[in-house]
């Protein structure tokens, strides 16, 4: 029987060679529930900066002179800018017009912000409780918060690894998850999933 081992992210999605999708989601975060849409905003800027090694002096979703909240990072980054916007958030006219300002490609910009932002929905959501709960925060909290995140996985949080077969039935399992190894039976014809 072959064997086909795939190690996948929480959060993430991955193929095996005969079609089959494993997919890993977290079950439950420990920190949830429905931030504002100011703060799920700056959150996107906050974590694509951090992601792509900037590092945020200042967070906030107070408002000032002409914004409702804000992320300085103290450097232009273009797919930082874009982030929200490319995940469909509103208030992002700014952002865009910086970009645009500084003569990058746009769609690149969201691209990139969009694939960080999609790989690290936990940390967005952690982020952005944080800053409804403080208001202003700084680049040590903002990363204390990010770590939480990967250490809740890291320390055995439950995760649903899910399998969806070619022909499209699929198989929910929990697990307690770092990195997720699944093992797929190719040869089986009702192939199953381990997590170690
Ligand atoms: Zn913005």
């Amino acid at each position: 029987m072959n064997k086909e081992a795939l190690t996948v992210g929480v959060g993430s999605e991955a193929k095996f060679s005969n079609g089959s999708l494993l997919r890993v989601t977290i079950l439950k975060p420990k920190r949830h529930g429905v931030a504002s849409s100011t703060a799920i905003h700056e959150a996107m800027h906050a974590v694509v900066a951090k992601r792509r090694g900037l590092s945020v002096k200042t967070a906030t979703v107070r408002p000032g002179p002409g914004y409702l909240g804000m992320v300085d990072t103290g450097a232009y980054d273009a797919p930082t800018f874009m982030a929200p916007a490319a995940m469909g958030c509103d208030g992002g006219g700014h952002d865009e017009a910086v970009v645009e300002y500084f003569g990058d490609s746009k769609s690149a910009a969201a691209s990139v912000g969009r694939s960080i932002v999609n790989e690290n929905p936990h940390e967005v959501a952690a982020v952005a409780n944080l800053l409804d709960e403080k208001g202003t925060v700084g680049d040590g909290e903002i990363q204390t918060r990010m770590n939480e995140v990967r250490d809740d996985v890291v320390l055995g949080e439950n995760v649903i690894v899910t399998i969806i077969h070619p022909n499209g039935r699929r198989e929910d399992r929990i697990e307690r998850a770092k990195a997720v190894v699944v093992i797929n039976e190719t040869e089986d014809d009702s192939p199953f999933a381990r997590a170690a």
